[in-house]
């Protein structure tokens, strides 16, 4: 039973972290704390302040290169894709950063019908996406029971060798029992983003009088999730709107009260940049730099090892290319934010600032997407398993441990990759992938999850077979 007192707390000690990000660090402490996260022990607040306080050029680059490392230890060379698709815009909130805000007249307002979904998420399927993200904006008309069948709708809609077998949730704050209904609908991980921990900041981007506005509610609204039985949630901040370490020492504080309280850490954390948005004009004192940015992932790959890193096509196609190296472990591809937009907009590099909520910097299409990642080296994932077989929250957290990633998340990377090859691939990204698929298989030392992995391999190619997972 969680204690309903808890939910009128606030975990999120300003003065705590701003004392912390007073104190300058020194090398040594530094390298310890490196060192302890090279072991793969989640770091504490203090711990990850201390490396938000490394400022000197080659402690940074140490960490830098620790986070790469740990990537590669933790989450092997896959990079897992999905898209998102948003479902409505109406909004009550008036968000001062988000072009969904009530306040805007210019904004183009439309909610998806049913058939509508249907439609979008055939084109998503056709391309070869497996995995959604249901984006809304927050409205009566979007209540629990509207989530739930569109989260349904979408897992009913299929196409010859096409199906989307993991539907994850972006949506305002619900109630205990209004997430029990959404979560009948086999939700995957529900996300909340708290945009700004800083309360200041907070009340003055969310307009006393909105629901927004309520800080403490959207503070544990992945708590009341998990009391209602989701336990694969995902945090995240809006970075631009205050000082990028008073944020990421507030997730990292954020994941660890989840941990303590509900025996289970965020699936993913989500780090958003600040985008132009269609009527928004916000100070930009707090705009994260690029430099800044990277070194709040690398940190943020070290404090929390086993928590999925998020990164979407917010950000350009180098910017993803450089982060997916310290960090990061899932990205959008070929993603349109416009409503409808996976068929209606017909010129794929434009676009309309008044029907979307922000804009893109990466729009290349999945296969593209696929191709890169594959060329440098990425196995791009369209893997859905561990959620699917029951493996998600605390079950997770303990396979989250050496040796898992070498018996099932290499292997069914290859095996949804082949699938990807095979059904939906050009030429050239099935000629680069099957490359790529042989130089893998030469390299797992496991004979016996080699042989399974071959036959599925080959039941892909020759057969329509399907969703061979381990
Ligand atoms: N309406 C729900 C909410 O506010 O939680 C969920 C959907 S909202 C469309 C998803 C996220 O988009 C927000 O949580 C926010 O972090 C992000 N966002 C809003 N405006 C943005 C902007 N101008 N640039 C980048 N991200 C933005
Ligand atoms: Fe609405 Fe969400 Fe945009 Fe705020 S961020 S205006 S709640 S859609």
């Amino acid at each position: 039973m969680i204690d309903q007192n808890i939910y009128d707390t606030d975990f999120i000690d300003d003065q705590l972290i701003e004392g912390l990000l007073a104190q300058p660090s020194e090398p040594a402490q530094v390298r310890d704390v490196i060192a302890k996260s090279m072991a793969k022990q989640p770091l504490s607040i203090a711990e990850t302040a201390i490396l938000v306080n490394a400022t000197q050029p080659e402690l940074i680059e140490e960490i830098l290169d620790a986070a790469r490392t740990l990537k590669r230890e933790v989450y092997g060379n896959r990079i897992v894709l999905f898209a998102p698709l948003y479902i409505g815009n109406l909004c009550i909130n008036d968000c001062a950063y988000c072009g969904f805000r009530r306040s805007n007249k210019e904004a183009i307002r439309r909610t998806l019908s049913m058939d509508e979904i249907r439609d979008q998420v055939k084109a998503l399927e056709q391309t070869g996406h497996k995995r959604l993200i249901l984006v809304y904006g927050e409205h009566a008309r979007y209540d629990a029971k509207f989530i739930a069948e569109t989260v349904r709708v979408t897992y009913d809609t299929k196409i010859p060798k096409g199906e989307i077998r993991r539907v994850n949730i972006n949506a305002a704050p619900l109630s205990v029992e209004d997430y029990k209904i959404v979560k009948q609908a086999g939700i995957g991980t529900y996300q909340v983003f708290q945009e700004t921990y800083h309360k200041p900041t907070y009340q003055t981007v969310h307009p006393a009088g909105t629901r927004k506005a309520d800080y403490l509610w959207r503070l544990h609204a992945l708590g009341r999730a998990m009391e209602a039985g989701i336990d694969d949630v995902g945090l995240g901040g809006l970075f631009g709107l205050y000082d990028w370490r008073f944020e990421l020492l507030s997730l990292v504080t954020h994941a660890l009260h989840l941990q303590a309280v509900y025996g289970v850490g965020p699936h993913t954390i989500s780090f958003p940049r600040l985008k132009p948005a269609s009527g928004v004009n916000l100070d930009e004192q707090w705009l994260t730099s690029d430099a800044e940015f990277k070194r709040l992932v690398a940190i943020l790959r070290l404090a929390v090892p086993y928590t999925g890193l998020i990164m979407t096509c917010r950000e350009s196609a180098e910017m993803r290319k450089e982060l997916m190296e310290f960090g990061v472990s899932q990205i959008d591809a070929g993603t349109r934010l416009e409503l409808g937009g996976y068929t209606e907009q017909q010129d794929i590099d434009s676009q309309e600032k008044h029907k979307e909520q922000f804009m893109l910097g990466d729009m290349r299409p999945l296969d593209e997407v696929v191709q890169q990642l594959l060329r440098d080296g990425h196995i791009p994932s369209f893997c859905t398993a561990c959620y699917r077989k029951g493996r998600t929250g605390e079950v997770f957290m303990e396979y989250a441990i050496p040796g898992f990633i070498e018996k099932m998340c290499t292997p069914n990377a290859l095996s949804t990759l082949q699938e990807y090859l095979c059904d939906f691939a050009s030429p050239e990204t099935r000629r680069v992938g099957e490359q790529i698929i042989e130089q893998q298989l030469a390299l797992m030392s496991n004979e016996s999850v080699k042989q399974t992995l071959q036959g599925y391999l080959q039941r892909i190619r020759s057969s329509d077979d399907r969703d061979l997972a381990f």
